[in-house]
């Protein structure tokens, strides 16, 4: 996914021009894929009927095996994390424990009345909980009214969490990014420097299925005119995805349900250093990792006219998924990714290996980690 940032609690330190990027590992966990919601094209499939949890005690697991591993942090997500009931505030205890900084992406159901959004959140917190995220817009709206959203960031804010909204996109949508910030409870509950400092991020709202279509704003789909402004993809590898099922996915994106070639494990037998080390020894993931979908695609298209992609994707995780049902992206890919593999490993190297040596002893600022929507 293509999102800006948040904070996190991490440990700051200056960065220079010739530094390599740090590896941000993220440990995702789907505690359940059951949501009160049903958005259209959710990309967990979530439902309220959808019962699938990951047991606690496999959760505790992983958490105590990233933490063994300097994981930067680990999210929760699902399907809703608050279902999860008294199990959430007892992982996110260990997630502190272990000096870890933790976040929640949710769409908001359980802050119904700012009191509400006060008293949910209160257990979170007080387990150390350090980021909020909320999804929200057309779809999610549906099934919880954006009030709702900005009273749980409201109590995110009264207890010191870094909060952020991921608002979906597509073109004529009633709900955006504009739209939220001036909707008046936006100016009644949070003050100007809170109104600046808060990322509401729009991401695109993407089909499940890579053949379909959505409209969306001028200039979001992707093309050779604007395939500069996309960069590697900042999840797979980095980030090991737990889902409620038990599969362990390379990346958190919304592939992670319908592109089988992203399971790099299974619990309990798997856990996190070997699903990690599964994903890095796949050159493909280190490309997409390197390069993002998009540009592998069009590389594809150089060699083979019949492979038509631009302006079809707003959405990366889409255009991920094309790159691995493609038959003819397929074939491209086996008959010429050798051509690809130095740049990809001076690209490696040059991003997260160089060191410039007057820099060598120097501490490193690890970038804000990534928002993700639910
Ligand atoms: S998109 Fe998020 S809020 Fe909507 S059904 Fe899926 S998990 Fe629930
Ligand atoms: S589905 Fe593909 S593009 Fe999306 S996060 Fe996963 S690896 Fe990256």
């Amino acid at each position: 996914m293509n999102e800006p940032s948040t904070g996190t609690t991490a440990p700051q330190a200056a960065v220079g021009i010739l530094d390599p990027l740090p590896q941000r590992r993220i440990l995702s966990l789907l505690l359940t894929l059951r949501c009160t919601a049903e958005c259209g094209e959710c990309g967990t499939q979530s439902s309220p009927r959808v019962r699938t949890r990951l047991p606690e005690e496999e959760a505790a697991r992983l958490i105590d095996e990233a933490a063994a591993d300097d994981y930067n942090l680990v999210a929760f997500t699902g399907g809703e994390p608050m279902l999860y009931g008294r199990g959430l505030p007892r992982l996110i205890r260990r997630v502190t424990d272990h000096g870890m900084p933790s976040r929640m992406v949710s769409n908001a159901f359980w802050a119904r009345t700012p009191d509400k959004a006060a008293r949910a959140l209160g257990p979170l917190a007080d387990a150390g909980l350090g980021e909020l995220n909320v999804s929200t817009g057309d779809e999610h709206a549906r099934f919880v009214p954006i009030e709702q959203v900005l009273y749980a960031i409201r109590a995110g804010l009264d207890r010191g969490l870094t909060c952020a909204v991921m608002i979906e996109t597509r073109a004529a949508n009633r709900i955006s990014g504009r739209t939220l910030s001036e909707h008046p409870l936006f100016h009644d509950l949070f003050t100007s420097s809170e109104r600046e400092a808060l990322t509401l991020c729009e991401s695109p709202w993407m089909p499940l299925d890579e053949h379909e279509r959505f409209s969306y704003p001028e200039g979001t789909t992707i093309n050779a005119g604007n395939l500069f402004r996309r960069s590697g993809c900042d999840s797979v590898i980095d980030t090991v995805t737990v889902l409620a099922d038990g599969r362990i996915m390379a990346c958190c994106g919304l592939g992670t349900q319908s592109i089988p070639e992203l399971q790099v494990g299974q619990v309990p037998t798997d856990g996190v250093r070997e699903s990690r080390r599964r994903a890095e020894a796949d050159f493909l993931k280190r490309w997409i990792r390197d390069e993002g979908p998009e540009r592998i695609l069009a590389w594809a298209a150089a060699r083979d006219p019949r492979i038509v992609w631009e302006d079809q994707y707003a959405h990366r995780c889409q255009a991920c998924k094309r790159l691995y049902s493609d038959p003819l992206v397929g074939d491209v890919v086996r008959a010429h990714y050798e051509e690809k593999v130095l740049d990809v490993l001076t690209s490696e190297w040059l991003m997260h290996h160089s060191v410039h040596p007057s820099r060598r002893a120097g501490p490193r600022t690890l970038p804000p980690a990534p928002v993700r929507r639910s």
